[in-house]
């Protein structure tokens, strides 16, 4: 019944290749995961969570994809929503994860690279994520009804 499965599941085309990708299932602790591959370049997708469940470092990905901030860095358009995605650094890989939708774009060789960071014990630069948070701090203020009204009232 697997393959029933598979075939249900949306299918996503590669923002380099513009070729459909494949669903491929991952044996992993409790349901295998079935994840896309582009079957050109060997990109990777990951739904939000994903990401989690493959490298088993809970620090690592929250670090990756959340508290990412509003700006996009990235020139990819997210292939699952269609929205804007930012890079995210680990050390000196390099990913793209979906502002709206927590979707992660790995090329060929970067899992293996998280996975090697993620062993080797790298847990997020808090440093660099400051900016973002910061961005992220802004963007709740403006959006908040009591901050908005505290400046219709002050001017
Ligand atoms: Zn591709
Ligand atoms: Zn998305």
């Amino acid at each position: 019944m697997v393959a029933d499965k598979i075939s249900s599941e949306r299918k996503y085309e590669c923002h380099r290749c513009w070729v459909e990708m494949e669903k491929k299932e991952i044996e992993i602790f409790g349901p295998n995961l079935i994840i896309d591959v582009c079957p050109k370049c060997k990109g990777i997708w990951l739904d939000e969570g994903e990401l989690g469940k493959l490298l088993k470092d809970r620090k690592l990905t929250n670090y990756l994809t959340k508290h990412i901030g509003t700006k996009s860095r990235s020139p990819m358009i997210c292939p699952r929503c269609g929205n804007t995605m930012d890079i995210e650094k680990a050390d000196d890989v390099e990913v793209d994860v979906c502002l709206t939708c927590g979707g992660v774009w790995l090329d060929r060789g970067e899992l293996e690279a998280l996975k090697g960071k993620s062993e080797e014990g790298f847990e997020g630069d808090e440093l660099a994520k400051e900016e973002e948070l910061d961005e992220e701090r802004r963007y709740k203020r403006r959006n908040s009804p009591l901050y908005r009204f505290l400046g219709k009232i002050s001017k």
